[in-house]
């Protein structure tokens, strides 16, 4: 029976795939090791005992009793906190789901790979702050990562049989956003219930405002670099506000192959579910006619500054990928708490990458998952510095 594990469970990510998982069987047809999530204890407990998994874990400590009462009677083992999250991934699992959001997405999957399984990744986050180190590590144990970001596995799909040599770029679009066409005046007073309001995907709250900003776009050109191992200039962002086109890639006889799919993230959760095989996965079918036309246009880096900073941030290398991440999560909870306007998010991540940049180590080139931990801290520490700095100066 193949093991398996998913982190983040309770998740946008987690639930699409325990459902994938349920209508291949469930527990008749996967040994469930370990499932992990944050603060949804009911979720999590009932994810678990419908999977008769053997590990639940929850990434808070004071959660640990809630989660232990909701698991009572179910032979379900109880665990919390950052450490137990790490130790659910030294138990063996064939295939992992990697769905935590942001950088506490790191440690556990890193771990994951010592077994020489599957890691289905979706935390960008890993491949954004510590690309290098965890291909490393796969290398190493010899196991297998593959891309659950739409854009990456559509782009994983088209250079299927094709030669890396031949590829001359990789185009990955972007909706837009909700605020695609929005001036700059009526960006400054966007609200967070605007802002993740996603005109197309249906996805967790934080990765919905990095939409908005493109700041998720951002961290999938940092993504396809690392991933692909191709140069920044070879990669390619267009807004396609239709979803349907996930990426595109063009090799070096003039062919573009695309990849389209409705925008329902089961797609490329199912294709890394059954790789290397395909099995059917219950995602709507196109109808073309229907769609009647799909539309391309360039992204407008002045009101979204989160691709130029992308690029910078390639162009620098080393930890400044784990420094652009924290500052980008940092600046996406001000925002949140109502700190800091929707443009200041962009303008904070600039500053603290150019206050940063005088640092010593940051185009070191990540030495250890240590070494990207601690500058994604000393990245935290500047942003937060850099925001409350600004909410003085506007007089908050
Ligand atoms: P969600 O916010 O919906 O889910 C995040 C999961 O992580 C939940 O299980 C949550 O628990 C748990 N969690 C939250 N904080 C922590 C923490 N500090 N430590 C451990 N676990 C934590 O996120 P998404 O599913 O939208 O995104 C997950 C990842 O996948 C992100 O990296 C995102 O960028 C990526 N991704 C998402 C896509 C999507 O369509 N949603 C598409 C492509 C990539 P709980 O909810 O119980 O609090």
């Amino acid at each position: 029976m193949r093991r398996i594990s998913i982190f983040g469970a309770t998740g946008s990510i987690g639930e699409n795939t325990v459902d994938l998982i349920d209508r291949q069987g469930g527990a008749a047809t996967h040994q469930v090791v370990a499932l992990t999530g944050g603060r949804n204890i009911a979720r999590l407990a009932e994810q678990a005992r419908n999977l008769r998994a053997q590990l639940a874990v929850t990434c808070e400590p004071t959660l640990y009793g809630a989660l232990k009462d909701a698991l009572a009677g179910s032979g379900v083992e109880a665990a919390a906190g950052p450490e137990a999250l790490v130790e659910a991934a030294d138990r063996p699992a064939d295939w992992t789901m990697s769905a935590i959001v942001g950088a506490a997405g790191l440690a556990p999957g890193f771990r994951a790979l010592r077994h020489g399984g599957t890691l289905a990744l979706a935390n960008k986050e890993s491949l954004v702050a510590a690309g290098p180190l965890l291909l490393a590590e796969a290398a190493e144990h010899g196991a297998t990562i593959l891309p659950v970001d739409s854009e990456h596995s559509a782009v994983f799909q088209a250079l299927v049989g094709e030669d890396m040599a031949a590829v001359e770029r990789v185009i990955i679009t972007a909706s837009g956003g909700p605020f695609r066409d929005w001036p700059m005046e009526r960006l400054a007073r966007a609200t967070v219930a605007e802002a993740r309001a996603h005109p197309n995907w249906s996805m967790g709250l934080r990765i919905s405002i990095d939409s908005a900003t493109l700041f998720n776009k951002a961290l999938e050109l940092i993504e396809t670099r690392e991933y692909f191992g191709i140069d920044p200039e070879q990669i390619e962002a267009v807004v396609h506000p239709q979803s349907i086109v996930h990426a595109l890639v063009g090799f070096r006889d003039g062919g573009l192959m695309a990849h389209l799919g409705p925008p329902d993230m089961r797609h490329a959760i199912g294709y890394a579910l059954n790789w290397p095989e395909r099995r059917p996965v219950p995602v709507e079918r196109l109808d073309l006619a229907r769609l009647g036309s799909l539309t391309f246009q360039a992204p407008d880096e002045a009101r979204f500054p989160a691709l130029r900073l992308a690029r910078a941030v390639m162009a620098m290398r080393g930890l400044a990928g784990a420094a652009f991440n924290a500052a980008k999560e940092t600046a996406l909870d001000a925002f949140l708490d109502g700190r800091l306007g929707f443009l200041g998010m962009a303008a904070a991540v600039e500053e603290t990458l150019a206050r940063l940049d005088a640092a010593e180590g940051l185009t070191n080139p990540p030495a250890s998952l240590d070494t990207v931990l601690q500058m994604d801290h000393l990245a935290r520490r500047e942003a937060a510095s850099v925001i409350n700095e600004a909410a003085v100066a506007a007089g908050a």
